[in-house]
């Protein structure tokens, strides 16, 4: 069986390794020269290493990884909001959470594939058409592919997804965010594994603490959809608007270099209820692109490589495996998509009244609940398909 993956982000990369462990042909094609080792930092939680691990890339991600003992949310005074510790190894089976550069994970996965003619860059898909038989991809340079499968993992403004649900399309969430990357040196007082966020009512800060003594931060503020005047937003005007918030965060934004600095609106998909159509299939943030509030888009993307190589292996025919595919997953990212931006509404208060009542309340908030709506993302089985990788793969 041959499949055809567009796109070489995240989902696409580690569907393409899931799918050869599984014993599929799975060629990638990529819209960009090369694969871009690019970005800032990213959290992983529990679901997501283990997604990793069971594909064979935990040492890569020990390697790269850094573990995280405690999430914490702070008020911009840095008194704690509330504080959630990351499951331990040594006390159960779960793995922890870890922090890991956007660049390294990809390189890893990239290493993983044997990258040579298994990635095709500098393609860029246009148009797909099914038939009974199998699929017919169209690139921009007037090339056509065959495949039995064309999965689409062409992130959130996915082509694929354009043509097989028109009607779907991404949203504005209100905010804003940049982001970097620093070295930190001996004089900077932090505790490296920390996660935290201060909500704030200038804004909403992140402080990631990643391996090699670097730190990934970012800043969210609400803003209009492609304000030209965030566009020039400066390390300086940052310094500013973040000026009254507790220690790191002045010293992180100095430590920056404005040329490494990332500045994107923050957009999402509301959820969608198929995820494909025949012998096409969506995966990552073609299907379910989220707020990034919960960490969890590219967990999921990773989930959806593993679920989708178990079922497109198992069953007889695609109709079957589409049903069982979407039954694992569109529900489950449909909920955490829809947790996350609950989270980004509730961080991203604005004004003196609503700040207060909401730092007054959330200390409140019982561990339990919190803790239930975690177990929810965090405790996926996914053994059944690491069974499979693991009964055909390497
Ligand atoms: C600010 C921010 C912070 C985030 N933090 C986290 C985090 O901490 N943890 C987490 O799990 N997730 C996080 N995410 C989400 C995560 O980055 C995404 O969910 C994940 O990268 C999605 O991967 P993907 O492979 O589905 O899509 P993408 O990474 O978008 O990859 C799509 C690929 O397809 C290619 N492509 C597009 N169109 C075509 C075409 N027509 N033909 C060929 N190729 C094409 C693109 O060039 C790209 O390489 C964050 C996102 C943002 C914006």
């Amino acid at each position: 069986m041959k499949a055809i993956i567009i796109g070489a982000g995240i989902g696409g990369l580690t569907a393409a390794i899931a799918m050869r462990k599984a014993g599929i042909q799975a060629d990638l094609y990529e819209s960009k020269s090369e694969v871009r080792l690019n970005g800032a930092g990213l959290g992983l939680g529990p679901n997501a290493v283990k997604a990793l691990e069971l594909l064979g890339l935990g040492d890569a991600l020990q390697r790269a990884g850094m573990p995280v003992r405690q999430v914490q949310i702070l008020s911009q005074e840095g008194k704690v909001l509330s504080r959630m510790g990351a499951p331990d190894r040594s006390k159960n089976a779960d793995p922890e959470q870890v922090t890991v550069l956007r660049a390294d994970l990809l390189g890893f996965l990239v290493d993983a594939l044997g990258a040579g003619e298994a990635i095709h860059t500098g393609k860029t898909c246009v148009d797909f058409e099914q038939g009974e038989d199998g699929v017919t991809v169209k690139f921009e340079d007037g090339s056509t592919e065959e495949a039995d499968l064309l999965v689409g993992a062409d992130g959130i403004r996915s082509v694929v997804r354009g043509k097989l649900f028109p009607e779907a399309k991404p949203r504005y969430s209100g905010y804003t965010c940049w982001r970097t990357v620093v070295q930190a040196g001996s004089s900077l007082r932090y505790d490296r594994e920390l996660f935290t966020e201060t909500w704030g009512s200038n804004g909403r800060f992140g402080i990631v603490p990643l391996s090699d003594n670097r730190i990934y931060w970012f800043a969210c503020v609400n803003a209009p959809y492609n304000d030209p005047a965030m566009k020039r937003v400066t390390i300086a005007d940052l310094a500013k608007r973040f000026a009254g918030y507790h220690s790191p965060i002045s010293d992180l934004l100095e430590l920056s270099s404005q040329d490494a600095i990332l500045h994107h609106d923050i957009e999402y998909l509301p959820p969608i209820k198929r995820f494909g159509r025949g012998r096409v299939v969506l995966i990552g943030d073609a299907a379910h692109a989220m707020t990034p509030n919960m960490a969890q888009g590219a967990g999921q993307a990773i989930e959806d490589a593993l679920f989708l190589a178990e079922h497109v292996s198992r069953w007889p025919n695609f109709a079957s495996a589409l049903e069982g595919y979407e039954k694992d997953r569109v529900s489950r990212t449909g909920t955490i998509t829809r947790m996350s931006g609950r989270i980004g509404r509730m961080a991203q208060l604005e004004g003196r009244l609503p700040v207060a009542l909401r730092n007054a309340v959330l200390p409140l908030v019982p561990d339990a609940l919190m803790q239930r709506q975690l177990d929810y993302v965090y405790k996926v089985n996914l053994e059944r398909a690491g069974m499979l990788l693991g009964r055909s793969g390497s």
